[in-house]
């Protein structure tokens, strides 16, 4: 399953693929509308499925179990976990097995899950990427692979879909992004579905079946594909495809509900969502409903995710109770402050007295103790993090003396090393001083290679690190 493509972060467009490893066989009636359904594979309405994962990790296997069955709320099956294979009852026999272990995210297409592997403890569906997803790429990515182990086929496959494919940028895609060959690309994107056995009535670009699709891949204007959640369509067409369980008139109340509820979610308990921008375009986050108390450090580019982040989150969910009592700590942390060694955390009341401006949700800094200077220029948000800062800075706890010898040392290194062939180091202000230089540094960054004729001209900008400035001499072109 593909669900976001160009234009997003890699790391999205990585996450998402899948593929089948079915082969067409047969031919059989026809029980369903919108999606794509391969009927001689989709199982008996009213069976139980017995499903077992080979691997992984609690947390995970959780949330599985809990984003699947959303499926059965609808189609007349039911899935009966099991969280390794020891835990299965002897003599049962097992139809999905899952395995966390793979680059991709794929399923086996209905009842080639049990059909191929019955006997063989390897999996017929593989989450290899969604540990790293959040929650609701997560809950797509389960939703999208469950609905291939149902019988399910890919929408964006569908033949009466209403757009065209941009051949050379989808193969390129392929081969690009997922390392899809071309017959890969067309067996999996490309292609529709037109045997007997495939059933599809009418298109539906909402279903969580449709990969996302970016208007370059498309003759589409507009990115085709959505969200991670199925769709009404979805719902009620897998009732027909197992039937028994909810009329579409049921699915179609229980749906709008459901839309209501998430348009709600704008505001949720203590929070908000928050429309930012940034270069790459709208970003959406979410906040405390009181921004300076709590504010989320990741931002979204779709809104979905920022709401399931939300709605996940401790601060978000916490009673009144619990927020007065996050509030106190809150003020007895910026109340107090920490020393280490040679260095300090200051209140957040004292901040006034380093000479760094810090925001007001990022009020922390560490000082020297006598509050002269910063030590590595930082603000941070918590006291929490400025302390564990504070007692990992090999600076802190170094005594003065320490720090005396390292300073002369470093002098002598850099008064030995700093000339080179048609080069020199110059360190600022000391070289301006001179009366040579014309151009100066900004405080914290003095080192500047400098060629030694009589221009003086600067080779490169100023650094923070002599050393490093020192290989750049030997080796740039100016200085050889
Ligand atoms: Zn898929």
């Amino acid at each position: 399953m593909i669900r976001s493509l160009i234009g997003v972060p890699l790391l999205l467009a990585l996450l998402f693929s899948c593929v089948q490893k079915d082969s067409p066989e047969g031919s059989v009636e026809v029980s369903a509308a919108s999606l794509v359904v391969e009927s001689n594979k989709t199982w008996k309405a009213g069976k139980t499925l017995t499903i077992v994962f080979l691997d992984g990790e609690d947390w995970l296997k959780d949330e599985v179990i809990q984003i699947a069955n959303e499926w059965t709320v609808y189609a007349n099956i039911n899935f009966d976990f099991y969280k390794s294979y020891e835990l299965v009852p002897s003599g049962k026999s097992v139809q999905i097995k899952i395995s966390f272990i793979d680059e991709k995210n794929r399923s086996f297409v209905g009842k080639d899950s049990d059909r191929f592997f019955a006997a063989k403890k390897s999996p017929s569906m593989w989450f290899g990427t969604i540990a790293g997803q959040t929650g609701s790429q997560r809950k797509g990515t389960v939703l999208h692979e469950f609905g291939h182990a149902l019988g399910l086929r890919h929408e964006h496959q569908n033949s009466l879909r209403d757009f065209k494919f941009n051949l050379e940028a989808m193969k390129k895609y392929c081969l690009e992004k997922w390392g899809k060959d071309e017959k890969n690309c067309h067996a999996e994107v490309l292609d529709t579905f037109s045997s007997g056995k495939i059933i599809s009535v009418s298109y539906d670009p909402h279903s969580v079946m449709h990969y996302d699709l970016h208007p370059d891949l498309t003759d589409s204007e507009e990115k085709i594909g959505y969200g991670n959640q199925l769709s009404l369509l979805d719902k009620i067409e897998i009732a027909k495809v197992y039937p028994g369980r909810m009329t579409g008139e049921e699915i179609v109340v229980l749906h709008e509900d459901q839309i209501y509820q998430l348009e709600l979610v704008e505001h949720y308990k203590n929070c908000q969502i928050e429309v930012g921008s940034n270069s790459s375009g709208k970003t959406f986050n979410f906040v405390g409903l009181n921004k300076h108390e709590y504010r989320y450090a990741y931002s979204s580019r779709n809104r979905a995710d920022a709401i399931a982040n939300m709605r996940a989150d401790k601060y978000c969910n916490m009673s009144f109770e619990e927020l007065q009592v996050f509030r106190q700590d809150i003020k007895s942390k910026q109340d107090k402050e920490r020393s280490f060694g040679r260095c300090i955390v200051p209140k957040a009341s004292d901040a006034s007295k380093v000479p760094l401006n810090c925001k007001k949700e990022f009020p922390f800094m560490i000082a020297e103790k006598d509050f002269s200077k910063t030590i590595d220029h930082l603000c941070y948000p918590t006291f929490g993090s400025a302390v564990y800062s504070m007692k990992r800075s090999n600076y802190c706890s170094k005594s003065d003396q320490e720090l005396a010898d390292e300073v002369l040392l470093d002098a002598a290194e850099f008064r030995n090393s700093r000339s080179y062939k048609n080069c020199y180091l110059a360190k600022f202000p000391e070289t301006q001083m001179t009366g040579i230089v014309k151009y100066n540094c900004p405080s914290g960054f003095p080192y500047m290679i400098l060629t030694g004729d009589k221009s003086d001209r600067a080779v490169k900008g100023c650094s923070s690190r002599w050393k490093n400035k020192v290989k750049e001499m030997r080796s740039h072109p100016n200085c050889n």
